[in-house]
């Protein structure tokens, strides 16, 4: 039992340098927050040395009296949390990872080589909903699975529902993917659930982004009108890192016959082994935070501060994709003036501004993106105000100004070029030292 700084400092000292890195600096990266120390605790506990593959009640090891009841509190608390009826709502809180639950749910759901239609990586969408490029299929939900991405309109950013609906006339999805990782509006559920049942399509919402707005009904509502809904636990939820799936148990849709046993089989024998406990009590203690009054509170803020962070940006003459924002997030088109998201990311990373660049629909590459995605949920864990957001605009403002410089002296437009003539540069020592 010796202390991880006796037995192994070196490990221990660079999880203390981390731990000053995460609070020292302005932390912007829109699927990253500040997990409560209740969370930490349940995190780093004993569970983390049982096995219990299966389901409660029902498990392939002895020894599960106490994770049993952990692992039905955390499903009890997770319909709770997002208001759903237990009669019509199950859920399965296994999941490691968002991408693991999002392709356990596909594994549920359809047959290999079956149709998904979801958002495209480069509109904003999340990998695992099928993302390819034209030469070749990147995520395995486009190698198991036939993938025709939809995609935002480019003069607005906003989702072109009317060209996703005449394409899923002609490919007739299994499943019709909504949520993403990098879109700054709000879903149309109903046109989403008219354009799935036109195909008799699973209607899937992956609300990793937003869950945490969700359960404090600070975004529309995906369960509404949708057969499955997953997530991640780590981003606006504040919890461990892990996902969830929740399904809908009783429909008139023969569709949805059999969700649960199918869901539950999914994750595990099919994609999963045995579940980590100590993250399922991690993530039912924020499940039980994210119920609670406080957290309503927190996700107007969240909310609250990332228009004002938009708002801020566009007083700098700034464009935003949609022009701004109903969610976190922010997506910040820097093309106009003609730097890229790299080095955005680069200077800021130097002045301690963590943030990470992004495409923006109509980038001609992936590989140098346009863009730069901001979020409001960690600042905002941190208690930043809205006029914290304000200063924040001008240091992200004063790194644009510093990037143009930068790139017109130095003669070049490779990034490493770019960072050698940042050394020294005094505007940027200043931003260092003000951040
Ligand atoms: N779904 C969405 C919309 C995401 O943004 C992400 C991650 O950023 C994931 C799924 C994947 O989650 P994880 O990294 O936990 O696998």
């Amino acid at each position: 039992n010796t202390p991880l700084a006796s037995y192994d400092p070196e490990i221990d000292a660079l999880i203390e340098k981390e731990k000053y890195r995460q609070f020292s600096g302005l932390e912007l990266i829109a699927s990253e927050n500040f997990t409560s120390q209740a969370v930490f605790e349940a995190n780093g506990s004993c569970l983390t040395n049982k096995y219990s593959e299966g389901l409660p009640g029902a498990r392939y090891y002895g020894g599960n009296e106490y994770v049993d009841q952990i692992e039905v509190l955390c499903q009890e608390r997770a319909l709770a949390a997002f208001h759903l009826d237990p009669k019509e709502w199950g859920v399965n809180v296994q999941p490691y990872s968002g991408s693991t639950a999002n392709f356990a749910t596909f594994t549920a759901l359809i047959n290999p080589q079956d149709r998904i239609m979801g958002l495209d990586l480069p509109s904003g969408g999340h990998l695992t909903h099928g993302y390819q490029t034209a030469k070749k299929k990147i995520s395995s939900s486009s190698i198991y699975f036939q993938s025709m991405p939809y995609q935002v309109d480019t003069a607005t950013g906003y989702i072109d529902y009317d060209r996703l609906e005449a394409n899923a006339k002609l490919f007739r999805p299994k499943v019709l993917i909504c949520g993403a990782s990098a879109y700054p509006r709000e879903w149309d559920y109903s046109r989403l659930r008219s354009i799935a049942d036109q195909h008799d399509a699973y209607l899937m919402m992956d609300m990793a982004h937003i869950s945490g707005l969700v359960a404090a009904r600070e975004a529309a509502n995906p369960f509404e009108v949708c057969d499955v809904v997953t997530t991640t636990t780590h981003k606006t939820l504040r919890g461990p890192r892990a996902g969830l799936i929740f399904f809908r148990r009783h429909s008139d849709a023969a569709r949805n016959k059999d969700l649960e046993s199918r869901i539950n089989q999914a994750v595990f024998p099919s994609c999963q082994g045995g579940p980590h406990n100590n993250t399922i009590a991690a993530v039912a203690v924020a499940l039980k935070q994210a119920a609670s009054p406080e957290f309503v509170a927190y996700a107007k803020a969240v909310r609250a501060n990332a228009c004002r962070l938009g708002e801020a940006l566009v007083g700098y003459g700034y464009k935003l994709v949609t022009g701004g924002t109903d969610n976190h997030s922010v997506l910040w088109d820097l093309r106009p003036h003609k730097v890229t998201g790299s080095k955005i990311e680069k200077i800021c990373d130097l002045a301690n501004i963590t943030i990470n660049k992004n495409s923006v629909h109509g980038d001609v590459s992936a590989v140098t993106p346009g863009g730069v995605r901001l979020g409001a949920s960690a600042l905002t864990s941190r208690s930043f105000t809205e006029d914290d957001f304000v200063r924040v605009a001008e240091f992200l403002h004063r790194a644009v100004q510093i990037a143009i410089e930068v790139q017109s002296s130095c003669g070049s437009r490779l990034l490493k070029d770019f960072v050698k003539a940042l050394d020294g540069h005094a505007a940027l020592t200043q931003l260092r030292t003000d951040v």
